[in-house]
């Protein structure tokens, strides 16, 4: 294992719960009603529109749109990537590119959809080339995302890749940790591969079906962090239009027309190598 495959060691610490503060908006009067120079993030619109104009860091230059994130306000599942893509840069949208098509394939196999979770990124413009974000860039965006968690407040962050893993577990590597759950301050942590890593290399697919099932298992099973093995296997397997995956039932259940497009079921899970859907 190289060092290149952990996280970036300088960013992790400063995310404590209960630790962010208001950001000081250089040369931007106030958008909210609290006064000059400081801008509030008192709801994931509001940090949407910061994030739209900020210029904290250098990719604030190279961007055509912000990517701040969306999805369900009050979603039991949190995804974090990485940093917007091509398409991402594009149209202002996280996971809209390959890798979203993967994960949104991901999400219908284990009967959930993409409204029904929170998807953000580890930084919130595309770095230039798709090339890895700085630990700098990611420690200037992480207020962002920092203010994201606490106002989604998700039962289970799962994170996507070396990145956003390594916000929580500097100096680990994901090949070792993935497809466990972990606790970190005071949050649930479920560290899976990265969709993009599996478009590269799809020996990889089988492992992040796998990890994604048990994602359901977790969110049916109470939770507990116990170092839960992949391929794990809940007692009684829930059906699909069970996993709402938001934590006020009735919203935003799962598409009647995505449920029907999937083949994949939890009750009668094929085996991973079966899957050619996504
Ligand atoms: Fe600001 Fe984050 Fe974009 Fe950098 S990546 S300019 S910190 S929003
Ligand atoms: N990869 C990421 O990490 N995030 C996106 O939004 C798209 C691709």
């Amino acid at each position: 294992m190289t060092s290149s495959e952990y996280g970036p060691s300088d960013h992790g610490t400063q995310a404590e719960p209960g630790a962010y503060r208001e950001p000081e908006i250089e040369g931007q009067s106030s958008a909210g009603p609290e006064g000059a120079g400081v801008s509030p993030m008192n709801t994931l619109e509001q940090v949407a529109q910061l994030v739209r104009t900020c210029t904290d860091c250098p990719l604030g230059r190279g961007r055509t749109n912000a990517v701040p994130g969306e999805g369900n306000p009050q979603a039991e599942v949190m995804f974090i990537g990485e940093g917007p893509g091509y398409q991402e840069d594009r149209q202002g949208r996280p996971f809209v590119g390959p890798a979203g098509k993967l994960l949104e394939g991901l999400l219908a196999s284990i009967g959930s959809h993409r409204d029904d979770v929170f998807i953000a990124n580890m930084v919130k413009c595309r770095p230039p080339g798709n090339r890895d974000p700085s630990p700098a860039e990611m420690t200037a965006c992480t207020k962002y995302l920092d203010r994201q968690i606490e106002l989604v407040n998700p039962k289970l962050i799962v994170t996507l890749g070396r990145f956003a893993f390594g916000r929580y577990f500097p100096g680990e590597g994901i090949t070792k940790a993935r497809g466990k759950l972990r606790e970190k301050d005071g949050r649930k942590i479920f560290p899976v591969l990265h969709p993009a890593a599996v478009l590269r290399r799809e020996e990889l697919r089988p492992t992040m079906i796998e990890d994604f099932k048990a994602i359901s298992e977790i969110l049916e099973s109470g939770m507990e962090a116990t170092g839960m093995e992949p391929g794990v296997t809940a007692p009684e397997a829930p059906q699909p239009a069970q996993l709402s995956f938001v934590n006020a039932p009735g919203q935003a259940a799962v598409p009647a027309a995505q449920a029907e497009t999937s083949t994949v079921n939890v009750e009668e899970a094929p085996r991973p190598e079966q899957l050619t859907l996504f």
